[in-house]
């Protein structure tokens, strides 16, 4: 099947800077792709250029097979393509559930209200924060400011949802529950790309692995063969 997702020699500077260099990327269908490299490498720089938060200046961006240029982020979630932020964003004066029905609210058309509100009930079902509808943010868990994070990401349904380090920060059960979670989405057909730090959750759920270094992209492929090639291990592993 051909790719969802086509990114091609994607440059980004930020005056001086050059943050990213020459990425090559695609995602199919349904993949599951984990995308590593240090602190500063260009990964929340990547998912902000392909989610239209940044302009490029270099390079093409294809989603179904369209080209993204000029597209804003929000006519880019319409197509299918979400994002988590690093930082979750969550709207504080609006309960959990309100701040799940917003994407449906802003949607062509918007959904009345009762029927966004239902809609965002299945979804916080999903994610496991069906008791938790009725709080505001503030009262929330790290935990579970993640998986609202998610929710938000993906009540849209989209074709493909990258997940900037949701894991960051959580415990070693927590981590598994947004695993677990991630594997769900992606058994329902969403392609995933999971920006992680957490190793063991990166090795278990990615099919394939790539790795960015200084902007650029030095390893792409079988996840163990792409760990244990001599580039990544001095860049990445420092060894
Ligand atoms: P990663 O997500 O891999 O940790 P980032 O994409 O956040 O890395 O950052 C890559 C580099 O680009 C870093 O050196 C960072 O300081 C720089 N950078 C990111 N965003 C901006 C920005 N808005 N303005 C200037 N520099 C930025
Ligand atoms: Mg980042």
């Amino acid at each position: 099947m051909s790719a969802i997702l086509e990114v091609e020699n994607l440059g980004k500077t930020f005056g001086g800077f050059t943050a990213l260099n020459g990425i090559a990327l695609s995602v199919a269908p349904g993949e599951r792709l984990g995308l590593i490299g240090p602190n500063g490498s260009g990964k929340s720089t990547f998912v902000n250029c392909i989610a239209g938060d940044f302009a490029t200046h270099a390079g093409a961006v294809r989603f179904k097979g369209q080209p993204l240029v000029g597209l804003k982020p929000h006519e880019r979630a319409r197509l299918g393509l979400s994002r988590t932020f690093q930082l979750p964003r969550p709207f504080r004066s609006l309960t959990v559930l309100e701040n799940v029905a917003v994407p449906l609210r802003f949607s062509v058309p918007p959904l009345p209200e009762a029927e966004a509100h239902s809609r965002a009930r299945d979804c916080l079902d999903l994610v496991g924060l069906q008791d938790k509808a009725h709080l505001h943010p503030h009262s929330l868990t790290q935990v579970d400011l993640r998986k609202l994070e998610l929710a938000r990401a993906l009540v849209g349904e989209p074709a493909l949802l990258i997940a900037d380090e949701v894991m960051a920060g959580l415990s070693h059960s927590e981590v598994d529950q947004i695993l677990e979670l991630l594997f769900a989405l992606n058994g329902r057909g969403t392609a995933i790309i999971m920006i992680e730090h957490v190793m063991r959750a990166v090795t278990a759920f990615s099919q394939r692995l790539a790795v960015f270094v200084a902007g650029r992209k030095i390893g792409d492929g079988d996840p163990q063969a792409v760990l244990a090639t001599p580039e990544v291990e001095a860049a990445y592993l420092g060894t």
